[in-house]
This record gives C-alpha cells, structure tokens and sequence, in this order.
C-alpha cells in the first residue's frame, strides 16, 4: 500500500516536472481542477506561475474546497481572474470568496451575486476591469456602489449596477447590458433614469436601447459628453413589432445637432432591426446619409472619423457598412450584406 503510493507520488511528481509553467490556466471541469491540484502539490511552481485563471463550471457540484486551494496557490501573480459558476448558490458564493486575497488582481468576469462580490472587492481596491452578470437587487441602487474600488476604469453590466457604481469614480469605459422585464421589454423610464447619472469621464460607451426613445442620442451626450466612441444596439422590443416605427435618426436634423454634443466623438456604430436607407446596401444612398448626419448646420462634425452602420440587423438582408472620413471625403472603407456578424465590431 506505501510503496504504491510512493510510485505514484514518484510518477506524479515526474509528470509535474515535465510539464510547462503556463501563465493562462483554464478549468473547465471539476476532473481538471483535482488532475492540476494533485500536481501542483508536487511542484508548486505551476500554480505561483499562474497570471490568468478562467473558471467555468457548468454542474452543480463546485468543488469549492478545491478552488479556493487553487486560488491561493495561484496568489502570487493572478492579476485577471474569470469566475462563472451559474449553478452556485449564494451561500456557496460567499464561502468560496470568503476572505480571498489576491494581491495583484485586477480583473475580474463573474456571475457571482454582487453582495459576495462587493466583500471581495473591499479587499481588492485595484480592481480596474469588472464584468458582472445581472443583479438580484433590480430597480434599487446595487450593492456594488458601496465598494470602494478606487482604480476602477471600464466596467461591464446590467445599465442599472454601471449607473451606481459610476457615480465619483473615474470609469472610461463602460459596456452596458440591459436588463428586460416581465413583458420582455426594458422598461424606458427605468432606463432613463439608469442613464440620468453623469459619465463625465466615460470616453467609450457600448449601449442598448430600447427603439421608441427618439432623444437617445441627447440622454447619452447629456450623460456622457466626453464620448469618442459610441456604440448604440437598437433592442428587438416585443411591442414594437412593425419595423416602420419612427426611430430617433429619422429627424435628421435632430440628430445631426445632437452628435455635435459631443464634440469628441470620433466613432459612431448604429446597429437597427429596421432599414436606414430605402434600398438597403446602395452605397450612394448611404453617402447621402453620412452626410445628412455630419453635417450640421452646414458645419462638418469637429471630430467625426468613423461610422459603422448595421441595419436589418439580425435578419437575413442584413447590412453592415463602414464609413471613413479620408481627406475630407466620407469613403465607404468596407462592409457586406447578409453577414452574420455578432456586435460590437467596434470598440477602443
Ligand atoms: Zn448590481
């Protein structure tokens, strides 16, 4: 019995020293954890090397004794951590966070309830990059606001959290989800209200939008007006189902004068579930478009470079064009019909 396991700790402990150190880990399956652990444990150096650790696990056994050993073995130099554990429960969350400290962790993507994660992040006021999933506190402020997170400079999620979260911090990026109904609809004062909070610091904004609010572009540069690039994806609502539906940019002039709010834009993505142009695809029907939207009394846009128009989006005509201000001359730079493409396409 001994001498078995002194072979297999002899054999184990070869293969551990014949294997690379890796900096980017991947545990997709609890098997894969315990083979890892099972090595680390004869040469550390695997896990201390790890600077980026990705966890997702779909079942509902977690193995959380296992991964917190794994996280603090990996302490050392783990700086981007994903967690995503959708069958956990909060008790479970709040056992497996419990008082974990990573000194150099700067990232972080997890479906983890905000309240485990807010006292994760207490302890880790480097965190610059946060990605969350939706929140079980919706219509009130998130839990995440009281964290202190002091670094934090582009965030990921439910509109509502991102909305308390940026109020004094100085986030630049931000990619925000929205979170629907019942009705499966995002209800518009809930989403004007998540959008009142000032971004005056948010250069870079990913945005969905439910299709009747016609001043969107002027909530968002209200917001927001240091934006340079803005990316807007129209929602496909359940109670507008005629694709004719007025939209914002059909009152052209509005909508010119409106991106002039924000003097720094200098990219612009559109993605619409209805068509921008009477035949979709003409290239000089778009070029009349670009202009109608850049020009504003008779005044190019300061800073306008950029434009990606995606229009039948998601449906079997649909459209994707790029636009690029070269010399002066707004130039059709790319694109295609019937492209499957998912958004964004375009973001930094
Ligand atoms: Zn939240």
């Amino acid at each position: 019995m001994l001498i078995t396991r002194f072979k297999n700790e002899k054999r184990l402990k070869q293969a551990a020293l014949s294997m690379n150190i890796e900096p980017l880990f991947f545990v997709p399956t609890a098997k894969k954890l315990e083979d890892f652990l099972s090595l680390a444990k004869q040469r550390k150096a695997l896990a201390h090397g790890i600077e980026s650790l990705h966890v997702t696990l779909e079942g509902p056994k977690i193995p959380i004794p296992q991964l917190r050993e794994l996280l603090a073995l990996s302490s050392r130099k783990l700086s981007d951590l994903e967690l995503v554990l959708p069958k956990l429960s909060k008790a479970g969350w709040s056992r497996l966070l419990q008082g974990l400290r990573l000194p150099h962790l700067s990232h972080i993507r997890t479906n983890a309830p905000h309240a485990a994660l807010s006292e994760l992040l207490l302890l880790h006021p480097q965190v610059q990059y946060l990605s969350v999933d939706s929140c079980d506190r919706a219509g009130r402020e998130c839990i995440l606001e009281a964290a202190p997170l002091p670094a934090l400079s582009e965030m990921v999620g439910p509109l509502s959290c991102i909305s308390s979260v940026i109020n004094g911090r100085p986030l630049t990026r931000v990619s925000a989800k929205l979170d629907a109904g019942r009705s499966g609809a995002v209800a518009v004062p809930d989403f004007l209200r998540a959008l009142s909070t000032s971004m005056a610091a948010v250069t870079n904004l990913q945005i969905p939008f439910p299709p009747r609010i016609r001043g969107i572009l002027r909530h968002i540069a209200d917001a927001a007006p240091a934006l340079e690039s803005l990316v807007l994806q129209e929602t496909r609502s359940p109670l507008v189902r005629r694709a004719s539906e007025r939209r914002a940019w059909d009152n052209t002039n509005a909508w010119a004068s409106d991106l002039w709010r924000m003097p720094r834009l200098t990219t612009l993505a559109l993605l619409t579930h209805t068509s921008l142009i009477p035949h979709p695809g003409d290239a000089q029907e778009e070029e009349r478009l670009v202009q109608e939207w850049v020009i504003s009394n008779g005044h190019h846009h300061p800073s306008l470079r950029h434009l990606a128009l995606c229009y039948h989006a998601g449906d079997e005509g649909e459209v994707i064009s790029y636009w690029d201000l070269n010399d002066r001359v707004w130039i059709k730079a790319g694109g295609h019909n019937n492209a499957n493409i998912d958004v964004p396409w375009l973001w930094g």
